[in-house]
């Protein structure tokens, strides 16, 4: 066998942040999908990761020697409502392993059998699930968004009992660092300082270690994680992701998008819009989530209240100064978004009323967010050639005039450079919600993993257009629409 570059650094902290946990061994482990890239760009031998032994980690049967697993313990806001205890209640740190330029990545199994976490959950995954997560992150790094990678899925040849009997599965995962807010939360629960300066300098090590090298090295943390969150949900608001459970415990310190439940890309533009079945009030609903991230970072400032008081007197006028830096922060990656998308280069000041009537345009005509946006990245729209371009109703034409216009401002003619840039940032492929279901349903009732790996390929390159693959464009149908989702 060969020495798998897999360390454990999250043991070397203190045993209270963790429980040593052995994964429960399944009946009939069969691998659904390696990660070969990724498997190739941490070091770890594919050959022998889809191999007997391989598959014998993935599906927690068997780990190599040295690879010693642990639950994290973290608590968090579900919700709105503090729950003092939740912890890695189906998932096991393997331990990280460093890519090719040193820096370690984190190893996760999802669905692995229960841990001292577990509660009244049984620890497993349904297959569902397992193959939504493995698609949709894989599609948002493929969209340039921070995100858990998937290494691999698993099947465990096991039922699941939710509603009804289901096929388990694992799921292989990678993160620069699971640590959420809700595992600093849970040391400031317990009013363990000791434990929050610790956890708070691995964090700073792992993923900012230019905080360490500041004045105030802890308000520089809080600095870092502020605008990491914010840039990550501009990103989503940009390509129209919905998280579904922003709860304290599903966001990462690291800025990844971690914990993909009940999410979904929408289609129709409508701000309101909700997947997740458990969200009825729509908390977490897609034009809600800035103001969510902002009020989750609140939460984690409060946990790390008592190391600011030890670089600053008035230790919560700065943390609101801190948190007050997300809008700014927010704005600019939004706004820089946008004006790729529309390709533009330079700023102006009426630039924020001209995407804001966009956006108004879109719900009010209910278009479809991603084909809209692609539907302008053509040179013929661009330059008024195309004056009523395919996809767009003809109520577009007036905004599509002052677009125009504000284009024209920036100079230039090279109209087929321009939408060759948009089309580098407007996708053509997203994960629609319907094709995620039926790609779902394929692989539950008939074990067809084919719309699963076709999906994959496809979503891996999300910019360029690929020959009989119109269908994964179309917004769904009316009766094609799949308007919840369940984790
Ligand atoms: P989530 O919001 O889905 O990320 O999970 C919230 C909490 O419930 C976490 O502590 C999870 O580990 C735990 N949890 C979710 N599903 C299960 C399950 N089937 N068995 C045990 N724990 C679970
Ligand atoms: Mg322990
Ligand atoms: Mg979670």
């Amino acid at each position: 066998m060969p020495q798998l570059p897999i360390q454990q650094s999250y043991a070397t902290l203190p045993s209270r942040f963790f429980a040593p946990t052995q994964a429960t061994p399944v009946a009939a482990p069969r691998l659904i999908r390696l990660n070969v890239p990724l498997a190739d760009a941490l070091g770890l031998d594919s050959t022998w990761l889809a191999g007997p032994q391989g598959l014998a980690m993935l599906a927690g049967n068997q780990m190599p020697q040295g690879v010693d697993p642990v639950a994290t313990a973290y608590a968090g806001h579900q919700f709105g409502h503090f729950s003092p205890q939740l912890g890695d209640g189906r998932a096991l740190l393997l331990g990280d392993a460093p890519d090719r330029e040193g820096r370690l990545w984190e190893i996760q199994l999802k669905g692995s059998g229960p841990t001292p976490f577990s509660r009244r959950g049984d620890g497993r995954a349904a297959l569902g699930p397992v193959l939504r997560e493995y698609l949709l992150s894989e599609s948002m790094a493929a969209l340039g968004i921070a995100t858990t990678r998937a290494l691999a899925a698993v099947e465990t040849g096991e039922r699941v009992y939710r509603e009804t009997p289901l096929p388990g599965a694992i799921l292989a995962r990678v993160a620069r660092s699971h640590i959420r807010v809700g595992t600093f939360q849970y040391l400031a629960a317990r009013q363990d300082v000791a434990g929050l300066r610790v956890l708070a300098d691995f964090a700073i090590a792992r993923l900012y270690p230019q905080a360490a090298q500041a004045a105030q090295p802890y308000v520089a943390f809080l600095q870092s994680v502020v605008a990491a969150q914010a840039d990550l949900v501009a990103r989503w608001m940009l390509v129209g992701f919905i998280h579904g459970v922003m709860n304290t415990d599903n966001m990462a310190i690291s800025g990844e998008t971690i914990d993909y439940g009940p999410c979904a890309f929408m289609d129709t533009y409508k701000p309101t819009t909700v997947f997740s079945f458990i969200d009825e009030r729509g908390r977490y609903a897609y034009t809600n989530q800035p103001t969510i991230a902002l009020w989750n970072l609140t939460r984690f400032a409060e946990a790390l209240l008592p190391l600011l008081a030890e670089e600053e007197d008035d230790a919560v006028t700065v943390a609101q100064q801190v948190l007050a830096t997300f809008h700014t922060h927010f704005h600019a990656a939004y706004f820089a978004g946008m004006r790729a998308k529309l390709g533009l280069e330079g700023e102006q000041d009426e630039d924020e009323t001209l995407f804001k009537d966009l956006l108004d345009l879109m719900e009010r005509e209910k278009a479809d967010m991603t084909n809209a946006f692609r539907a302008l990245s053509h040179a013929g729209v661009l330059s008024g050639q195309d004056v009523a371009p395919a996809g767009l109703p003809p109520t577009f034409g007036p905004w599509l005039a002052r677009w125009r216009v504000r284009l024209a401002q920036e100079g230039g003619a090279n109209w087929v450079a321009r939408a060759q840039s948009m089309a580098r940032v407007n996708p053509c492929y997203i994960p629609r919600n319907h094709k995620v279901e039926a790609m779902i349903q394929a692989a539950v009732q008939q074990g067809d993993y084919a719309p699963f790996n076709e999906m994959l390929h496809l979503l891996a390159t999300p910019y360029v257009e690929q020959p009989g693959m119109e269908h994964y464009t179309f917004s769904p149908t009316p009766d094609e629409v799949v308007p919840y989702t369940y984790c």
